[in-house]
């Protein structure tokens, strides 16, 4: 399995806009983070993790290396606008009669219909993105034979999925796992976890959370991601991290 991080930063991106602080105005690439989200790339299918508004310009990066032409199956975590943001941009994907399943809960999918509404209309305008939301819940299911297992996370008081694929799990805007999830993350060789910054927030755990968890979770590697700019600057927060510890960056590609 590959995996390309499309974007790491949290809802606002990094820099911020009108920010000039050192890692608003730092010219290093890894400092700059799109809104996060991943393509996982699995016995030569497709699968994308959350739609982020920089969806566009992630897949313009993508494509200056390798093109493909189909997207098995899109893994939505949850509704927030960072996360489904790209969606009518799946049109691309979805010309000539393919059509692109979107997989969520319940409120998730609903809350896409709402957003979105002209895409699920019975006669649709030209040219609009031929997508199809499948309802799942919390079982294990299968996107074009490959399973995925959905983890339970805690977003402030919102309930999301983290999604576990092989030995690798992706989760992201956590606050909280709840306790009978932690048996669903043994065994990993890679953990992706979310690390926004390194005070408290009502929604999202700190760095120092983060590290609490992999020390629980014991995977073989971590990679942070969902970073804000207050996190710091890449290369010195790197050089203090755990070892196998790693700050994912934008257009890094990982094997497991
Ligand atoms: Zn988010
Ligand atoms: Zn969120």
């Amino acid at each position: 399995m590959k995996l390309r991080f499309l974007g790491t930063g949290t809802s606002t991106g990094v820099p911020e806009i009108g920010c000039t602080c050192e890692v608003c105005t730092s010219t290093n690439p890894r400092d700059k983070r799109f809104r996060t989200s991943a393509l996982v790339e699995i016995d030569g299918k497709h699968l994308l993790i959350d739609c982020s508004p920089d969806f566009r310009m992630q897949m313009l990066e993508v494509f200056k290396t390798e093109q493909f032409e189909l997207l098995d199956g899109v893994l939505i975590t949850h509704e927030h606008y960072d996360h489904v943001g790209g969606l009518d941009d799946l049109r691309t994907f979805s010309r000539h009669g393919k059509v692109v399943q979107i997989y969520g809960e319940k409120e998730v999918t609903d809350a896409i219909h709402a957003r979105i509404p002209y895409v699920f209309r019975e006669n649709k305008y030209p040219g609009i993105p031929n997508l199809e939301l499948v309802t799942i819940d919390d079982k294990p299911f299968e996107v074009k034979g490959i399973q995925i297992i959905p983890i339970r996370l805690i977003h402030g008081n919102l309930p999301i999925f983290g999604y576990r694929i092989g030995n690798m799990a992706y989760l992201t805007d956590l606050k909280i796992i709840p306790e009978e999830e932690y048996a669903k993350l043994q065994n990993l060789d890679v953990l992706i976890i979310n690390a926004l910054r390194n005070y408290p927030h009502v929604s999202h755990q700190t760095l120092d959370d983060a590290l609490k968890n992999i020390e629980r979770i014991r995977p073989k590697r971590t990679y942070l991601i969902h970073m804000t700019h207050t996190f710091g600057l890449h290369e010195k927060m790197q050089a203090v991290m755990p070892e196998n510890v790693f700050i994912a960056y934008d257009g890094l590609e990982i094997y497991v």
